[in-house]
């Protein structure tokens, strides 16, 4: 096992090359052409390291990137994206620079470095001639904008698996995450009478002033303690002031701590009730992403990895968070999932992301160890 981390030390440069070759290649994930030279980068690098490598071509994202290593008995999906919600030209104002010990650019935390990882976990393996189990890789491209495109394939891949990695970035300080909120957004749409405000006002009624009535009541809904929370985001409605206003929608954001919260999150927002009946409301929408629970499955692999890191000099603690990710769709489906085992940093999505540079190499010698004790390998 120290081994692998010597090696992992040892190959820091080039570990570095490909995280920087990969951030450099910008890729919003609205920006097809953009994460295909990406995905071009990527499919090199899969192939190098030895894998069986397919693109999955994709009309309106990125083409999805999926590679395999064989091995056995056990099977073992590791997850991720090489979209980002950097646009192209970000790189200019987010240069690639080392300062303090820190990798900064735009998606090198969420989550260019965790591709690099998991391909020097794989090589790591490979070079020790150590047993690995059936290794996939899915590297998508839509995840940082719900992973429409994606979730079929993630679905069934992960339901051919034994356990699932989620390469997302660790929480700050380098603690995985076992939990993940539930999430997904609600369209409220109000449909009144317009008329004039000034000299017919009793003909009209107000959408605006309905709208504003639900939202108070959707308020109510959030159950802060639980991790309930609801967030009417963006409202519009109503064409001027002396007009009573004939339309108004809300999108509101819920995310939930557990499928039992959502399901009645769910149940509510479709039995609200407006108070003028001559107003009518279309409620449209739902969770978009399931929660990721700590399930018995999940906590057992947490175990596992609590272990192998132990082995490996450190302590893995392990936290939740609000943010959803593809790990929530493979751990619904009752596949042990762990979430956050890319780098430690901070600030994704926020213009000082930046890795770790000196935590990289342990994490990838800890994946590749953790594949070897997914397996059953020696340890
Ligand atoms: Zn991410």
């Amino acid at each position: 096992m120290i081994e692998l981390i010597g090696y992992c030390k040892s190959e820091s440069s080039a570990l570095r090359r490909d995280i920087e070759a990969l951030v450099r290649l910008e890729s919003p994930s609205d920006d097809k052409a953009a994460v295909d030279r990406c995905g071009d980068a990527l499919v090199s690098m899969l192939d190098a390291a030895g894998g069986r490598v397919a693109r999955l071509p994709q009309e309106n994202r990125g083409d999805h990137v999926r590679a395999e290593f064989p091995g056995g008995p056990r099977r073992v999906l590791i997850l991720g994206h090489f979209d980002t919600v950097w646009p192209v030209g970000q790189i200019e104002r987010m240069p690639i620079r080392e300062e303090d010990g820190r990798l900064h650019g735009p998606g090198v935390y969420d989550m260019k470095a965790s591709i690099a990882i998991a391909l020097l976990a794989v090589r790591a393996l490979e070079v020790h001639g150590q047993a690995r189990p059936r290794i996939v890789m899915l590297w998508t491209t839509d995840e940082e904008v719900g992973s429409a495109t994606s979730r079929a394939l993630i679905e069934s891949e992960a339901r051919e698996s034994d356990a699932v990695l989620v390469a997302e970035p660790s929480l700050p300080g380098g603690a995985c995450k076992t939990q993940r909120k539930g999430c997904g957004e609600f369209n409220l749409k109000v449909h009144g009478i317009s008329a004039h405000a000034g000299i017919d006002p009793r003909l009209g009624a107000s959408a605006v002033h309905e709208l504003a009535r639900l939202i108070l009541a959707v308020e109510k809904l959030a159950d802060p303690d639980r991790g309930v929370s609801v967030n009417a985001g963006v409202i519009s409605g109503g064409t001027r002031p002396n007009v009573i206003a004939e339309t108004a929608e809300a999108a509101i954001d819920v995310r939930a701590p557990t499928m039992a919260d959502a399901a009645r999150l769910d149940e509510q927002f479709r039995k609200l009730q407006v108070t003028d009946p001559r107003v009518k409301i279309e409620v449209t929408g739902g969770f978009e992403r399931p929660p990721l629970e700590r399930t018995p499955g999940v906590a057992r692999l947490y175990l596992q990895a609590r272990d192998v890191a132990r082995a490996l000099g450190r302590d893995l603690g392990e936290g939740g968070t609000g943010g959803g990710s593809d790990g929530n769709f493979t751990a619904a489906l009752g596949v042990p999932t762990l979430d956050g085992l890319g780098p430690d940093g901070a600030g994704a999505h926020a213009l000082h992301e930046h890795v770790l540079l000196a935590d990289l190499p342990w994490r990838a010698a800890f994946m590749a160890a953790l594949l070897q004790g997914i397996n059953g390998g020696a340890e």
